[in-house]
């Protein structure tokens, strides 16, 4: 079996988070995966265990009742949670990364001290809408407004495709709207909506292909009334404060993605030594042995791109370029290893039951949200002078 972290390479601390949420994932999560995909329901009782374990403050300082690690460290526990249960690990990141991280990054300190310690605590989740039924990819497209009436914003439009956007934990949405017109463009601006305010509605959930144990709604919004100082980071820099937010969420679905691949592979080496075929293990065939070759240095080479852009970002450093090229290689990496592992396991791979079946269908959406394959080739063209 692979194990990239008894390679030594990772300082301790590092290599101890890994190792306790890889413990979690195998003892607690994926025994009830294949339960919540079936049921398409919601794992309180896992995320409850991931909020006792830190793991919703992993990246925030200990004032705003986070553990003070770093996004690498968010990083390592999506991959080992990819690799059992892509909904659980598509939760932590939705929840840290779109939920908490933008009130963090762009927050006053009256916004932080009242929302990012039930977020880090992992005890209430808040979503990120800046998808709309005409706005995916050219996000400026954004539709929804929010008119100042007095002291108070006016919201009107639409959100599709939330994440964590309808759980009986979830407090809050941040979404981006249009404010006004500065220079004949659009002004977008991000605006914080409690859950529980009038006129904000979770419609029902989507029936999806996969990550049936996350939770994803359209959201609608009919004359909904926040407090003028709801307004997130300064008023029309909505549209660059979310550019920053999905540039390092990329890096976070990179490493789930990662995850993804890699379970692949260890769920096909344990399957290639157990099943015979014609009087021997099917791993004795080498085009068995050659394909989790394959799969195995996709997985390598996409969690590389992972740590570099992660490095990149933890430095300092402009990290677009490498951020974009981890999401790129490491969701492809896990769309073919998930398609490879379902054929090294015949049959049995199209059974709904099965870990490999489970990430055939999960893993298409990783080259579809937070930027598509082609949004990340435009965006690598783009910072190539291209
Ligand atoms: C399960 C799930 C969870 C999600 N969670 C969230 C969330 O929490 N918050 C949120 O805001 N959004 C979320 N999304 C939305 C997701 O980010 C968008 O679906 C994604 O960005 C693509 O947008 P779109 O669906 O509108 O596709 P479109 O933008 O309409 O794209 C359709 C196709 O055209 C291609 N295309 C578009 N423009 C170009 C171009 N210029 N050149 C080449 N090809 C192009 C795209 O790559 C794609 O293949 C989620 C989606 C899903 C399915």
């Amino acid at each position: 079996m692979t194990d990239f972290l008894s390679t030594g390479t990772l300082p301790d601390e590092y290599r101890d988070l890994a190792l306790t949420v890889r413990e979690f994932a195998r003892q607690v999560v994926a025994p009830v995966a294949a339960k919540h995909d079936a049921e398409h329901s919601f794992p309180y009782e896992v995320v409850s265990g991931m909020a006792d374990m830190g793991l919703f403050g992993l990246p925030f300082p200990e004032e705003y009742g986070g553990m003070g690690g770093d996004y690498f460290a968010l990083c390592l526990a999506l991959e080992e949670l990819g690799k059992v249960d892509q909904s659980v690990a598509i939760t932590l990141e939705a929840g840290v990364s779109l939920g908490a991280m933008p009130i963090y990054r762009f927050g006053d300190d009256k916004q932080k001290q009242e929302w990012l310690p039930q977020l880090t605590s992992g005890r209430a989740l808040a979503g990120f809408g800046l998808t709309e039924p005409g706005a995916g990819s050219d996000a400026g497209g954004t539709r929804t407004t929010a008119v100042l009436d007095g002291d108070d914003w006016i919201i009107n439009g639409s959100k599709q495709f939330i994440t964590n956007s309808g759980t009986d934990i979830t407090r809050l949405v941040t979404v981006t709207a249009v404010t006004g017109e500065a220079g004949g463009k659009k002004e977008i601006s991000t605006i914080l909506v409690p859950t529980d305010t009038p006129g904000f509605v979770a419609e029902p959930a989507y029936n999806k292909v996969g990550w049936n144990a996350s939770d994803t709604h359209p959201l609608s919004f009919t004359d909904v009334r926040v407090p003028q100082e709801n307004l997130l980071g300064e008023r029309g820099r909505g549209y660059a404060n979310f550019l920053r937010i999905l540039d390092e969420g990329r890096i976070a679905i990179a490493a789930l993605a990662v995850g993804a691949a890699q379970g692949c592979v260890d769920e096909s080496v344990r399957y290639a030594h157990e099943r015979e075929a014609f009087g021997q293990a099917i791993g004795r065939n080498q085009a068995i042995a050659f394909k989790i070759g394959r799969m195995e240095a996709r997985a390598h080479a996409a969690r590389t791109a992972y740590y570099d852009a992660a490095a990149l970002m933890l430095a300092g450093k402009p990290f677009k370029k490498q951020a974009a090229i981890a999401k790129l290689v490491a969701s492809e990496a896990a769309m073919d290893n998930a398609r490879d592992a379902t054929q090294v396991f015949g049959g049995y791979g199209f059974m709904n039951e099965y870990a490999v079946a489970r990430h055939y269908r999960d893993s298409k959406i990783l080259e579809i949200g937070e930027g598509t394959t082609e949004v990340q080739l435009m965006l690598i063209g783009r910072e190539l002078g291209l």
